[in-house]
């Protein structure tokens, strides 16, 4: 059975033992009703068959208790949050009272560089990769200006060499022997959205502490997907979202992570609201405001119970699954996908995310030759769900909780049979 037969695939599936989550999902149709194939894990994941449940259990419960379900029912709202944090903790690879679920993705950035981003005259610059996110980028340098310094001066960027597409730790390493001293911050998105290169986080923060910077990451595309390590990376900070790789829904909030070194750490300057205030005397109405102690401190509203829903049907599933087997299905998936791709052996299309499964997670990013978008829209017609992100690149995320190996098979025939067409 030769590799890239859909028989061959099939087996691999048949040999998975997370194979039946896959019916676990929502799977988005062409018009006859046939599944498409969603490589899209990584911008918005799909919704768990539990979702809907979950959240109609709070709106009983708000139909059944109004106000009063802040406190009764099988979960009450005013400590909601605290259900998902043993489960997200676990997933980030973090301490429960490092981690906590609230707010949104970009908030939660602020938040954090109010808190870790305390420039003085000498030390005030942001080091970011390159390729960061718009979002990030907009944060950062939103940042710098409302601290009176030009982004232009103070912004640094850890790039690729030229006619590369990886940035590369010897030069990070090199910048931050030039300029480390005058660097406040260093904040790494991982894996790249663009590229999907991953980081080796705990070498990154050790190199930054050696040189007193503050060491933020952003894991928009890594929760879920890779195990960060958070705890052990010995990072300042975190964030991430939990409608990509964690399937919460669109827009759905975001989760926060403050290393335990930080916890009762009340020196530190914050934005503060009675979310993030002891939860005991919350209610008193007092005027002190009193931390709670960890990432639970910086929270500021009474979150959305009903995004909170979906946050909590998915974090179930991943408790089930573990993030190891699934990281385990996951190299072996996306290792497949990156064969069969390679095997069209086409000038066309390059991979330009690493080979090394430790410097990647499930996202595979596909450069087409001349920028040519026509290829993207190409495999949209013939029933893929994948994304284009300019200049030139095609994203397809093989998430290994729902795609199976046969998608990745399917995909690659569709594939093959568009670029050796034109
Ligand atoms: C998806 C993503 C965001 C989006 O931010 P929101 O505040 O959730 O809209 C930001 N940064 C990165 C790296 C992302 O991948």
């Amino acid at each position: 059975m030769h590799f890239n037969s859909i028989a061959y695939a099939k087996e691999q599936d048949k040999q998975d033992t997370l194979a039946s989550y896959r019916n676990q999902f929502l799977f988005p149709t062409d018009a006859d009703g046939n599944k498409l194939i969603y490589f899209c894990g990584n911008s918005l994941g799909l919704q768990p068959k539990t979702v809907s449940t979950y959240l109609q259990e709070e709106l009983d419960a708000w139909a059944t208790y109004g106000v009063e379900g802040h406190t009764k029912g099988k979960h009450p709202w005013m400590p909601y949050h605290e259900f998902l944090t043993e489960q997200m903790a676990a997933v980030v690879g973090a301490k429960p009272l490092e981690v906590v679920i609230m707010n949104t993705l970009t908030t939660n950035l602020h938040l954090m560089m109010v808190s870790f981003y305390r420039p003085t005259s000498k030390r005030y610059k942001i080091l970011i990769e390159s390729d960061a996110f718009p979002s990030d980028k907009y944060a950062v340098e939103s940042q710098l200006k409302f601290h009176g310094y030009n982004p232009e001066e103070s912004l640094i960027l850890w790039k690729p060499r030229p006619g590369e597409n990886l940035c590369r730790m010897e030069d990070l390493e090199q910048i931050l022997e030039e300029e480390g001293h005058s660097i406040a911050l260093i904040l790494i998105g991982s894996p790249n959205y663009y590229t999907g290169q991953s980081f080796p986080l705990k070498k990154i923060a050790a190199l930054g502490h050696h040189y007193g910077c503050k060491v933020g990451f952003d894991l928009a595309h890594g929760a879920g997907n890779i195990q960060p390590n958070l705890h052990d990376s010995e990072a300042d900070f975190a964030v991430w979202c939990t409608y990509k790789y964690l399937n919460s829904g669109p827009g759905s909030l975001g989760g926060c992570f403050v290393h335990e070194k930080h916890a009762t750490d009340t020196a530190l300057k914050k934005f503060s609201g009675w979310w993030g205030h002891n939860k005991k005397t919350r209610f008193q109405m007092r005027d002190d405001f009193e931390m709670l102690p960890g990432a639970e401190g910086w929270q500021l509203s009474n979150p959305p119970i009903l995004s909170m829903a979906a946050v909590r049907a998915s974090l179930d599933i991943f408790h089930e699954v573990g993030m190891d087997a699934l990281r385990a299905k996951s190299i072996k998936l996306t290792g497949y996908l990156e064969q069969l791709i390679k095997a069209i052996d086409n000038e066309k299309i390059t991979i330009i995310t690493p080979e090394n499964p430790e410097e990647r997670g499930c996202q595979l990013s596909i450069q087409v030759k001349n920028a040519n978008r026509k290829l993207h829209d190409q495999l949209t017609e013939a029933g893929v769900i994948s994304d284009w992100r300019e200049p030139d690149v095609i994203r397809i995320a093989p998430t290994p909780l729902y795609n199976s190996f046969e998608d990745a098979c399917l995909f690659c025939e569709k594939l093959k049979k568009i670029v050796d067409e034109k």
